[in-house]
């Protein structure tokens, strides 16, 4: 069984974890399963840890780790909550800084890179990128544009995100 992570339900599936007999960095010991996600530390580390290393809080303290920045979440969400995501939660590998969304003053759930077809499943998540990509100065033709080009192996991608108060999708892109 794998660790429990709220703000990022199942990070086998967003390829930000995967199954493997190498040893944790951390603990030394095999479990299984490795984090290949960012790991922002002092140094680089000499090999990927285990997920249970990330749960309990141990490679953040041992390495003085970060899984993701965060740098803009809303002023209702607790502090608590800010040191889960950042230090305890798995993160993922974005083309440039990876983001995590808010809502409801809470940290929303990862569900991992969509492309154009996926994301037409979420339509709350397309029009919060909509709107977002239509504030720089976009007409609504190259915003459109824009949605179609979504890949999520390729270049742009969008990252899909679950409220877990309200259940609403939300969604951010990038690309090189
Ligand atoms: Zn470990
Ligand atoms: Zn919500």
């Amino acid at each position: 069984m794998l660790p429990d992570f709220a703000y990022h339900p199942d990070p086998l599936s967003t390829g930000s974890v995967k199954a493997s007999d190498a040893a944790c960095v951390c603990c030394g010991q095999r479990r299984g399963y490795v984090y290949t996600g960012p790991v922002y530390c002092v140094g680089t580390l000499a090999s990927e840890p285990c997920i249970w290393c990330i749960a309990d809080g141990s490679l953040a303290a041992r390495y003085d780790a970060e899984l993701i920045d965060v740098c803009d979440a809303p002023g209702n969400v607790p502090r608590e909550t800010i040191e889960i995501i950042r230090r305890r939660t798995p993160g993922f590998s974005g083309w440039q800084q990876e983001r995590r969304l808010f809502h409801c003053g809470d940290g929303a759930a990862f569900l991992g890179p969509v492309g154009a077809a996926k994301l037409a499943a979420f339509p709350d998540a397309r029009e919060t990128l909509r709107f977002e990509h239509s504030t720089g100065g976009w007409s609504p033709e190259q915003v459109d544009d824009f949605l179609a080009a979504l890949d999520e192996d390729g270049d742009p991608t969008a990252y899909l995100f679950r409220c877990r108060t309200c259940g609403a999708h939300l969604a951010y892109a990038d690309f090189t």
